[in-house]
């Protein structure tokens, strides 16, 4: 099924994003935690390719086994460190496997990149390589506290603007903590004229390392009750677990009560952490 037929459907969507291995030998233990995932049987889930330096061997691989399970695909696809012919032979390689949707990327720009012989540059890019090879729905990704390399938040609109213009469907969000920057966002994207789905991206932080990784990282806005929060527990990995998957699952209700359909968790193959968030919307998703 395609993604924008799931997102504007009759029901919410409750969609969990999973990572591939890096490695052959994790390939078992990431399977299990997709296959676990897909039981919850989400509205869809995605599959990430080569993010944070990982391989993009097994993104397919693994959109495979999602689809197994009879879960919709969605498929990560990144540009920037690749080229022309890499792309196509993926493009092919999604098709043959019956997946029907990708998420087109620009990805991060490593160090070692040489600049000076890209073949892609931004994912508007790719998503016309990728709408003149096939009929695939694809979708890309937004910034509701603008993209890091932006020179501002306007022109990073403008440039989102671009890439739904060459044939972006519907966008998925970075993560957020505050919603009011979500709301914000979407307001500031249809009054520049972008009408397509966007659906909300949320990260349940379950730990305390992963709050000093994304603030590395993300530079996001965290606002200053969840830190106080999350200070209180910082001695105790269980409650903070718990205290993190409940921040998301509110977050999550506050979005749907706001009169919007998709919510996109990024799950990080746990499928404990997927099935609260799930449960803790169960009167809201059915
Ligand atoms: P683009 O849309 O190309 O934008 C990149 C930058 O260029 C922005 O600053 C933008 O304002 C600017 N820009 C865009 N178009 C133009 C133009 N025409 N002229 C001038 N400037 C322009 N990375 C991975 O490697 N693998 C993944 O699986 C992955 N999944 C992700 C999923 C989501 C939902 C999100 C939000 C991010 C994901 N990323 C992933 C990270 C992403 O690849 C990086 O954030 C990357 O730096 C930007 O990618 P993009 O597709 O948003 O780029």
């Amino acid at each position: 099924m395609r993604i924008t037929e799931i997102i504007t459907g009759a029901t919410p969507s409750l969609s969990f994003e999973v990572f591939p291995p890096k490695t052959n030998d994790k390939y078992e233990s990431v399977a299990g935690a997709v296959r676990e995932i897909a039981k919850l049987n989400p509205s869809f889930m995605s599959v990430t390719y080569g993010a944070g330096g990982g391989t993009s061997e097994y993104t397919a691989k693994i959109a495979e086994e999602v689809k197994s399970y009879g879960v919709t695909s969605l498929a990560h696809l990144s540009c920037i460190s690749s080229n022309k012919e890499l792309v196509k032979t993926q493009i092919h390689k999604l098709k043959g496997l019956g997946i029907e949707n990708i998420l087109a990327l620009r990805g991060d720009i490593p160090d070692w990149l040489d600049k000076n012989n890209l073949q892609y540059h931004y994912a508007y890019e790719l998503i016309d390589d990728i709408k003149s090879a096939t009929d695939f729905c694809v979708g890309g990704a937004c910034y509701p506290e603008c993209h890091p390399e932006s020179e501002s938040a306007e022109k990073d609109l403008e440039y989102l603007k671009i890439k739904v213009d060459h044939g972006c469907e519907f966008l998925t969000t970075q993560m957020f903590f505050d919603n009011d920057i979500f709301f914000r966002f979407v307001d500031r994207a249809r009054k520049v004229g972008i009408e397509v789905p966007i659906i909300a991206g949320i990260m349940p932080i379950t730990s305390f390392s992963q709050l000093d990784r994304i603030r590395a990282i993300s530079g996001n806005e965290i606002p200053k009750s969840f830190l106080k929060v999350m200070e209180k527990y910082m001695d105790n990995p269980v409650a903070f677990k718990q205290m993190g998957i409940e921040y998301a699952t509110e977050q999550a209700r506050k979005i749907y009560e706001n009169g919007f359909s998709a919510v996109h968790i990024y799950s990080m193959n746990k499928p404990e952490v997927a099935s609260q968030i799930q449960n803790g919307l169960k009167d809201i998703i059915k």
